[in-house]
């Protein structure tokens, strides 16, 4: 049997993408085989595709004709390119198109998605959100590390690294502080500051801990190592982003679960 003949045995009947909609939908963390099917049908129905740096290639091979705006940041100012996005995905909703806004990873995980559907509501453009895998749980997945492991976490706390180092910080001593598994978004530059931050709340400096780059594609690197060492070894080995950070006694499980 076919993959078409599954879905179609399937009583999946996504809802009609209507012209001047938007929906905000995740592509998952790279590998096309994360799609869910409501986006996957997105993609086949869009007019336009608006996608994130992190969207890959992979996953845009299936919007066809549609047209495709790039909204990847170029860094420098943030916000107003920003609004920028929010105001083209208006404009096309407002000329009429089916408007697929593409982030990497779920849409409301880290990506921003949260102001942009904001944006949406009060401009009183219709959208909806489509989940999708977000990249901690299935970077993690991908890499024979459980997100959750009985005998060794109770929790797993999903934070970003963005802001390490300044004054909207995350307190990281009180993180380290509840002994749970701890996977950074967005941490691998501030790595040198993290580290420190997390022993000094407690954690043991010979934590396993890994980042994982590329997560679930074909450029995937799994570089494993201890709480202490990671940000050399990381360096070391010229990881670059995007990469997740996991550190705690799931890493561990790695040795053994890696097929
Ligand atoms: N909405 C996204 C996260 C956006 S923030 C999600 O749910 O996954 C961007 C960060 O996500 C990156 O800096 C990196 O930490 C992480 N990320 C996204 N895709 C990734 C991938 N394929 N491999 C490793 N990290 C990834």
């Amino acid at each position: 049997m076919s993959i078409a003949d599954a879905i179609a045995r399937l009583d999946f009947r996504p809802p009609a993408f209507r012209p001047g909609h938007v929906w905000l939908a995740g592509a998952g963390p790279g590998d096309a085989g994360c799609l869910t099917l409501d986006v996957l049908s997105a993609l086949a129905e869009a007019d336009c595709v608006v996608y994130d740096a992190l969207v890959s290639e992979a996953v845009l091979a299936a919007a066809g004709k549609a047209e495709r705006y790039f909204a990847g940041k170029r860094g420098g100012k943030p916000s107003t390119e920003q609004e920028d996005i929010t105001r083209r995905l208006i404009a096309l909703a407002r000329e009429g198109k089916r408007v697929l806004r593409l982030k990497g990873g779920d849409p409301y995980m880290f990506g921003r998605g949260g102001e942009e559907a904001l944006a949406l509501a009060k401009a009183g453009i219709p959208f909806r959100v489509l989940p999708g895998l977000t990249s901690a749980l299935a970077g993690l997945a991908g890499a024979s590390i459980p997100a959750t492991m009985r005998g060794i976490n109770k929790a797993v706390v999903l934070a970003t690294g963005h802001a390490a180092g300044t004054d909207e910080d995350l307190d990281w001593a009180a993180l380290a502080k509840t002994g749970q598994p701890i996977v950074v978004y967005m941490g691998l530059k501030n790595l040198p500051l993290i580290a420190p931050a997390l022993v000094a709340g407690g954690l043991a400096a010979d934590t396993p801990a890994a980042v994982i780059e590329h997560a679930t594609t074909p450029r995937e690197r799994v570089v494993v190592a201890t709480l202490g060492t990671l940000a050399n070894e990381a360096e070391t080995a010229g990881i670059a982003a995007p990469a997740l950070i996991v550190i705690g006694g799931i890493v561990s499980m790695r040795a053994e679960l890696r097929g």
